[in-house]
């Protein structure tokens, strides 16, 4: 545990990404289960194709600084991972490197600004709003949820805490909603009443992160 102010170590980034490679693995079928009702499920493959080919560079030590280790892992999902969430996710990852800069610790700040920042290059690259039930839906309350944790000097355990929470009610609340983006929107009201898969995804990531990091 540690307060708003200390930082977050690339020993504690690192442990993020392995996690997530971890629970997408565990989550792989579930996810699949939730693409199969309103795409073309697949979402658990990509995912884990995806975090399987990063997970090595997020172990590997002789990367020194957190924007290389963000940058690659963008880089890899991008080249590893088929279909609407390879490029998302990973522009989210590139986006997040980008913006931590070239170091080795990150203060509490700078991770919620950098989420915000990969958040952005989701929505830039993905085109979709609040409310279309994509990832997006999970990514803006849950970061509106950070800022607000920390704004009021939250320690970054309990701020990330709370964006889960956050992330979590926001997954919950795509199921009712009408796709209008990526591959679910093809089925019109038929995509109604099931969770949106990406935004399960996101939610995963969200909570392996308050999981390892803060
Ligand atoms: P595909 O739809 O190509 O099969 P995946 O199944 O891996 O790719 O990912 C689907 C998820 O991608 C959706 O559940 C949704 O959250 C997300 N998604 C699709 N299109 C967009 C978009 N334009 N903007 C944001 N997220 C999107
Ligand atoms: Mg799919």
């Amino acid at each position: 545990m540690s307060g708003s102010g200390s930082s977050v170590t690339l020993a504690q980034l690192r442990a993020w990404l392995q996690e997530f490679a971890r629970v997408v693995v565990e989550n792989e079928a579930y996810l699949t289960e939730l693409d199969s009702a309103i795409g073309d499920a697949d979402h658990g493959a990509n995912m884990c194709r995806g975090m399987a080919a990063a997970a090595p560079i997020a172990a590997d030590e002789t990367v020194a600084a957190a924007k290389d280790l963000f940058t690659k892992v963008g880089m890899k999902l991008v080249s590893t991972v088929g279909g609407a969430s390879g490029p998302l996710y990973g522009t989210f990852f590139l986006r997040l490197g980008a913006a931590v800069g070239d170091v080795a610790d990150i203060s509490p700040a700078a991770l919620a600004v950098g989420l915000r920042a990969g958040a952005e290059g989701i929505v830039a690259r993905g085109k979709a709003v609040l409310g279309d039930k994509t990832m997006v839906d999970v990514w803006l309350p849950a970061l509106d949820a950070l800022d607000a944790a920390l704004a009021a000097g939250q320690p970054l355990t309990h701020a990330l805490a709370e964006m889960t929470a956050a992330a979590d009610t926001a997954r919950d609340a795509t199921a009712p909603l009408q796709a209008r983006k990526g591959r679910a929107s093809y089925l019109g009201e038929r995509s109604v009443g099931h969770l949106d898969p990406g935004a399960t995804s996101s939610a995963l990531l969200i909570a392996a992160a308050a999981r390892t990091v803060g």
